[in-house]
């Protein structure tokens, strides 16, 4: 065993097949145990549930190696149960969240040749998936399901250092409707395709979705949470039942309060209070923080001071401490780091 050579820097953010990930099968009203499988194909029914009437949710989150060599992730307890939240809002059978947990471990460390190096800015992303596999035809909750996770190695977010992106608020509601917008699902994904294609064409690289019932409130954008940073230096961020609760913004909200001794607030922001701020950001697994420069909406643009060339200093300090506590640089809060493999 040793890691395999790739081009770290640039191998970007795409779905690359590794050796091994698990499946367990949902049959007889029980999850089997789960084994590891070398396929990377999925064989189901053509009218199975989540073809037809797209039964499924998903996790995402990183594996990376820390400066002192061990291969680790980051709160999967925390992805264990809100794919179970999940899984319940889309009548899926929930997957036990400690057997989600060992699973997770188990597909890092089976492929942990594809763990990138420390200090390449790469990662092994982690994708768990359930799904409906048994036939429906009317409408209701099929009665197989499988859940399987995958590996996959992705570059690094930014390359040469986070640059603010540009946004406009969109005319379209970002998640499908029913109050699917606190479910981690492709439906909601799915949604959201046509209005970051339309954003994409007129220049911008993301939406920012206002609440669907009002166009008052501010929600998130399609994959990520907003972070907004006061002229005096409290941080704040969107409180809504229709957004997903990502880990990565109650972390962020937690190394505010708690480690940086910052003031920090949930609550609802109406839109109109979005150019009174000092620093705007997104964040998410994915890119941890993403600055933002700009908003454009039907009235005007919003610059932020932080401008367009680098992230703010507040929303920087807030970036580097948590990476600090993901790489194993800083010391974090217990159970945040969680071990795969010691000194791989
Ligand atoms: C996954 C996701 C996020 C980010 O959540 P993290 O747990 O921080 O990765 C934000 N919004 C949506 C819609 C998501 O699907």
């Amino acid at each position: 065993m040793a890691l395999v050579e790739m081009d770290w820097p640039n191998i970007g953010f795409q779905y690359r097949e590794t050796p091994v990930r698990f499946v367990s099968e949902y049959k007889d009203g029980k999850w089997d145990e789960g084994r590891m499988s070398t396929d990377p194909n999925v064989v189901i029914n053509e009218s199975a549930g989540v073809i037809q009437y797209a039964q499924t949710c998903f996790e995402g989150l990183k594996a990376y190696r820390t400066e002192k060599g061990d291969i680790v992730c980051f709160r999967p307890d925390l992805n264990a149960a809100r794919i179970a939240e999940s899984a319940r809002r889309l009548c899926i059978p929930v997957f036990p969240e400690d057997r989600f947990v060992e699973a997770v471990k188990a597909v890092i460390k089976a492929n942990a040749d594809y763990v990138p190096p420390y200090g390449s800015g790469a990662t092994l992303y982690v994708r768990p998936v359930l799904f409906a596999t048994s036939p429906v035809l009317g409408v209701k909750p099929a009665v197989n399901y499988e859940f399987r996770i995958f590996v996959s190695p992705v570059g690094p977010y930014f390359k040469g250092g986070a640059k603010p992106v540009s946004l406009m608020v969109s005319d379209f509601d970002r998640a499908a409707p029913h109050g699917t917008g606190h479910v981690k699902a492709g439906l909601n994904y799915a949604m959201s395709l046509y209005a970051i294609e339309h954003a994409h064409e007129l220049g911008f690289n993301e939406n920012m979705y206002l609440d669907a019932a009002t166009r008052t409130y501010v929600e998130e954008t399609g994959g990520a949470n907003f972070l907004f940073v006061t002229k005096d230096g409290t941080v704040v961020t969107p409180k809504s039942s229709t957004i997903l609760p990502s880990i990565t913004r109650r972390s962020l909200v937690y190394v505010a309060s708690e480690i940086l001794g910052m003031k920090a607030e949930e609550r609802e922001i109406p839109f109109t209070e979005v150019k009174e701020f000092a620093e705007c950001g997104l964040c998410g697994t994915a890119a941890v923080i993403s600055p933002v420069g700009k908003i454009t909406y039907d009235g005007g643009v919003i610059e932020f001071p932080s401008g367009m060339e680098k992230m703010g200093p507040v929303l920087q300090k807030l970036y580097d401490t948590l990476t600090g506590i993901q790489m194993g640089r800083i010391p974090g809060p217990e159970g945040w780091v969680v071990k795969v493999v010691e000194n791989a």
